[in-house]
């Protein structure tokens, strides 16, 4: 997997100051999209080890809330494989920090099982991540006032309560 930036005491994705990888490569291709230049999956440098142990390293002050993780997609498969492993570690590390994911799929369509982007790492991804903002972002649906997310169609889903819950738990309206 490619990345395309990362950026430390990040406070536009997400709650409070945060981590936020943003990955290569993305097939929604959502018309109006705010950067095309990531639908490739080839953009940007390897998400390499040294990437990945100085993020763990950017989550270690106590004010910093958590790691957020956007894209291009992060739940393109292939993304989905190499993610899956970094954010083991750090939940490892950091079982109090969480994480929020940003996906053009839809939840509880293409993220379950049978869906199209539906891998064999899907379910211990989704149980990792505890915020997921999904969607596509729909230009005819464009909102600036809308939080953390572009177009009223994308929902900023609690996943650990709209799993034990068994139905769709936003966090936020
Ligand atoms: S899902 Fe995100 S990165 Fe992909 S095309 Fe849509 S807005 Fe762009």
């Amino acid at each position: 997997m490619n990345y395309a930036a990362v950026k430390y005491c990040d406070i536009a994705n997400g709650l409070g100051c945060r981590s936020v990888l943003f990955v290569s490569g993305c097939r929604n291709h959502c018309e109006g999209c705010f950067q095309p230049e990531t639908w490739d999956f080839g953009y940007g440098k390897p998400f390499d080890e040294a990437l990945q142990q100085e993020i763990l390293k950017s989550l270690e002050p106590d004010y910093i809330k958590g790691l957020t993780l956007l894209g291009g997609d992060p739940f393109e498969e292939e993304n989905q494989k190499d993610l899956l492993p970094f954010i083991r570690k750090v939940k490892e590390k950091y079982p109090d920090k969480d994480i929020w994911a940003y996906t053009g799929y839809v939840f509880d369509e293409d993220l379950q099982p049978g869906g199209r982007k539906h891998t064999n790492d899907t379910d211990e991804l989704i149980n990792l991540i505890d915020i997921l903002v999904d969607g596509p972002f729909v230009q005819e649906l464009k909102d600036i006032t809308l939080k953390f997310r572009g177009s009223s169609n994308q929902r900023v889903i609690d996943i650990k309560n709209t799993l034990e819950k068994g139905e769709i738990v936003l966090a936020m309206e």
